[in-house]
């Protein structure tokens, strides 16, 4: 399950400062500058300061187009999780993508959905992956996560949650094992993402986390050879997730 811990920090604007690139010779300490110069101070200069902040953010190139509910994982259903278990980002432009870390709810697929959409939580991760293989998509991999208690993982990592108890091994199912690896598969191959247990990860192997999952039962040798496997097969039509998967979309 994933957790806030230091993430809940990473909303200070100071971190912005680290995404600093130049946008069509123009780098945005200038863009900033140049609009904050041609204004007064006081409330009229906080308007157009934060008008020049959007405007930034209008640069074609700076942010790539969204759409409501689009997927990135042909097989997912879309369900919104609350804004405020993520952080709008443009990944892998300002944070490269170079981690899957894996979860174990901890609880049924759909009180997961509820508590992703529940803004008091503060954590969620971008995919669900029901014990029939379902695959639900909640937040973007443009955006970044609170899934791990770690700033720098969450930046840089897609991650899964599996529906089940870390206690439990009979919950960790044949079908949930081969979709999460076909979504794994598919992230790596987007990423270029190598497929191994450096990349591939536990929450439980994020640093500072005290988190257990997906615990000692998780097969990391039979996931990863599915993860392969699944990246050198041919494309198969996106599995159909059921009515429910779907239920409480946004
Ligand atoms: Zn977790």
């Amino acid at each position: 399950m994933g957790n806030n811990g230091s993430t809940r920090a990473s909303r200070k604007p100071s971190e912005r400062s680290s995404r600093k690139k130049p946008v069509g010779g123009v780098s945005r300490r200038a863009l900033l500058i140049g609009g904050g110069a041609v204004v007064a101070a006081g409330t009229v200069a906080v308007l157009v300061r934060d008008e020049v902040k959007r405007a930034w953010w209008r640069v074609p190139g700076v942010e790539k187009p969204r759409k409501a509910g689009e997927l990135d994982y042909a097989g997912a259903t879309w369900v919104a999780a609350s804004e405020a278990n993520w952080r709008r980002a443009d990944r892998p432009d300002d944070f490269g993508i170079d981690r899957v870390i894996i979860h174990v709810t901890q609880g049924s697929f759909d009180s997961a959905v509820r508590v992703f959409q529940d803004p008091a939580h503060r954590a969620a991760t971008h995919y669900i992956v029901g014990q029939d293989g379902r695959v639900v998509q909640m937040i973007r991999e443009l955006d970044v996560a609170y899934q791990a208690g770690n700033r720098s993982f969450n930046e840089r990592a897609v991650g899964i949650e599996h529906e089940g108890f870390v206690d439990r091994p009979k919950d960790l199912t044949k079908a949930m094992y081969e979709s999460s690896a076909r979504l794994t598969a598919s992230i790596c191959a987007r990423y270029d993402i190598p497929i191994d247990r450096e990349h591939i990860i536990g929450h439980v192997e994020v640093p500072g986390t005290d988190h257990t999952d997906p615990g000692p039962h998780w097969d990391w040798d039979r996931y990863l050879k599915l993860v392969r496997r699944a990246a050198t097969a041919p494309p198969t039509p996106a599995p159909t997730a059921p009515a429910s998967a779907s239920a409480k979309a946004e």
